[in-house]
């Protein structure tokens, strides 16, 4: 089937920041601290330890969110602190050749954001580099509470979008979070490190090598 919509990850993906991952952290571990009345240190040491842990299931570096579920703590609580802990537009700024590249995708494909943060700091993080008007919709946890590596995530996302599964192909920087769960309900992956490797993906696509 020939893709017709891509769905990128968003963080380590449109953008790769080592501050916005130190601030997340950060902010994962203040959260676990304040819910649970403990130290920070002690929120650190329980957070790694658990995300250490959590490697078996998905993969190298385990995300925050699922990290932090899995301590008891809600997303929706989680989602608040994050919010209030930092605004990821002061560490970002805008990436011209990312959005050269999605503006040439743009005129061939349908294109959409499926990510695991929440609505406001996605919304920050597109318009800090440039990109918030490139895309058809913006998937995020806020959409139908959902989060990756379910695959009712992009089930539900690639239904709205209104394309067949086989017609997506997902664009991410984490394989067993973003990729694995996409290609098993039959979409096509595509593996990043970072918005480097989007700057080719015109020509890639354009050449019809659109899989990997
Ligand atoms: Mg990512």
């Amino acid at each position: 089937m020939v893709t017709q919509a891509i769905l990128f990850d968003m963080d380590g993906t449109l953008y790769k920041s080592q501050a916005i991952r130190t601030k997340f952290a950060e902010a994962a571990y203040y959260t676990l601290a304040k819910e649970k009345s403990i130290s920070l240190d002690s929120a650190r040491q329980s957070i790694e330890q658990k995300r250490d842990s959590m490697k078996v299931h998905y993969g190298q570096s385990v995300p925050y969110t699922l990290t932090l579920q899995s301590l008891g703590i809600p997303i929706a609580v989680w989602h608040e602190y994050n919010i209030d802990y930092f605004d990821p537009g002061e560490y970002l700024k805008s990436d011209p050749l990312l959005e050269k590249s999605l503006k040439i995708l743009k005129a061939h494909f349908t294109l959409a954001v499926i990510t695991n943060n929440n609505h406001i700091q996605t919304q920050r993080t597109l318009k800090a580099i440039g990109v918030n008007g490139f895309f058809d919709s913006v998937f995020t946890y806020n959409s139908y509470h959902i989060l990756k590596p379910d695959p009712a995530f992009f089930m539900r996302a690639a239904e709205d979008l209104k394309v067949a599964i086989n017609a997506c192909c997902c664009v991410g920087d984490r394989y067993d979070i973003d990729l694995k769960p996409a290609k098993a309900i039959g979409m096509s992956v595509l593996e990043v490190q970072g918005p480097e490797d989007i700057y080719d993906l015109p020509h890639r696509f354009l050449q019809g090598d659109q899989t990997v």
